[in-house]
């Protein structure tokens, strides 16, 4: 807090030091596994052909070459359907020398989204399943989400204090908000918080981010949470992927995230930019759940 009512000094939390220390520890491990046999190994189930969904699973593949995490993509005619899809995943969940596996998302229509189920827990590396919800939610050993694991991560290693905060999560999805809401009540220092969580029938929005030790936004709108909704001093976590038409810049468009960045500064304590904030953590905690989980299959405790 300024605690004189003046602008606070405003820190800008960036993803990629972060990102690239968590890096480093996962080539680490992977060369460590390696020594007794083969290194953990990421199969990705590429469904179709969507664009964005290509671009993703590149560059997971050359994210995982770097720090020595094995990955395959297993490739299904957009006609597979949902069985085809089912057979895919049982087979690579079944599989032994594979300890992770992502289903890209969006899928064809036709396929049942539900066919995610079929990943084994112990290798839901994304926390896709209702089954790794559930262990979540319980509070026992399981992978969540990477995006809300992301949003504990920048906290951990930006040195801000989670335990018996108040944490404010705008948003109440099944991948960011309600994931982040049970990480965040876990019993340990990475938990322990106290957690609100909003959504678009929250009355009096401002009232409630107000409030906010911690507060994390995870809207998909642009400029959501303005300046005037931050308590002076708080930390802002921006969860917010959002394409702006920009006619005047190379690409015609920018991104930005849900909060209106310009009004925290002076505000808020810490901010997380975009791009650059959470999201660049996203795939770095894909491949060190593959990591974990081939540790876990190897029984070295994870
Ligand atoms: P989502 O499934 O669309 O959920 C959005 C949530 O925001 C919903 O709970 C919705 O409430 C709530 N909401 C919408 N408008 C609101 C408003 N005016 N006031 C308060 N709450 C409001 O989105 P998501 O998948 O969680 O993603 C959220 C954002 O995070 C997006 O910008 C997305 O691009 C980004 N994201 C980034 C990454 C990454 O960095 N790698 C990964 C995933 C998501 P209701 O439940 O009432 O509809």
């Amino acid at each position: 807090m300024s605690g004189f009512g003046g602008p606070v000094e405003t820190r800008v939390l960036k993803g990629r030091p972060v990102a690239a220390a968590i890096r480093e520890e996962v080539a680490t491990g992977c060369a460590g596994l390696a020594d007794g046999g083969r290194p953990p190994h990421l199969a990705v189930v590429l469904v179709g052909d969507d664009p964005s969904s290509k671009i993703y699973t590149g560059s997971i593949e050359r994210s995982a070459a770097k720090v020595g995490v094995e990955t395959s993509v297993l490739k299904l005619e957009a006609g597979a359907g949902t069985a085809g899809v089912r057979d895919a995943l049982c087979g690579l969940s079944d599989d032994p020398a594979v300890h992770g596996i992502i289903l890209q998302q969006p899928l064809p229509a036709g396929t049942d989204p539900d066919v995610v189920e079929m990943i084994a827990p112990e290798k839901d590396v994304d926390g896709a399943t209702v089954g790794s919800l559930g262990l979540l939610l319980k509070g026992a050993r399981s992978f969540a989400p990477c995006t809300a694991d992301a949003v504990v991560e920048m906290l951990v290693r930006g040195d801000i204090d989670i335990a018996g905060r108040h944490v404010v999560i705008v948003g109440r999805s099944a991948v960011v908000g309600k994931p982040l809401a049970n990480l965040l009540l876990t019993k340990s220092d990475r938990g322990n918080a106290t957690v609100t969580v909003c959504h678009s029938r929250t009355r009096d929005l401002s009232a409630h981010t107000l409030t906010a030790d911690i507060l994390v936004v995870a809207v998909g709108r642009p400029e959501t949470v303005t300046g005037e909704m931050i308590a002076p001093g708080a930390v802002v976590i921006d969860v917010g992927v959002n394409r702006m038409d920009d006619p005047g810049s190379e690409k015609g468009y920018r991104v930005v995230g849900d909060v209106a960045f310009d009004e925290a500064l002076g505000r808020a304590s810490v901010i997380t930019p975009v791009p650059g904030g959470v999201g660049t953590l996203t795939t770095t905690l894909l491949l060190r759940n593959t990591l974990t989980a081939a540790r876990r299959a190897r029984g070295v405790d994870a």
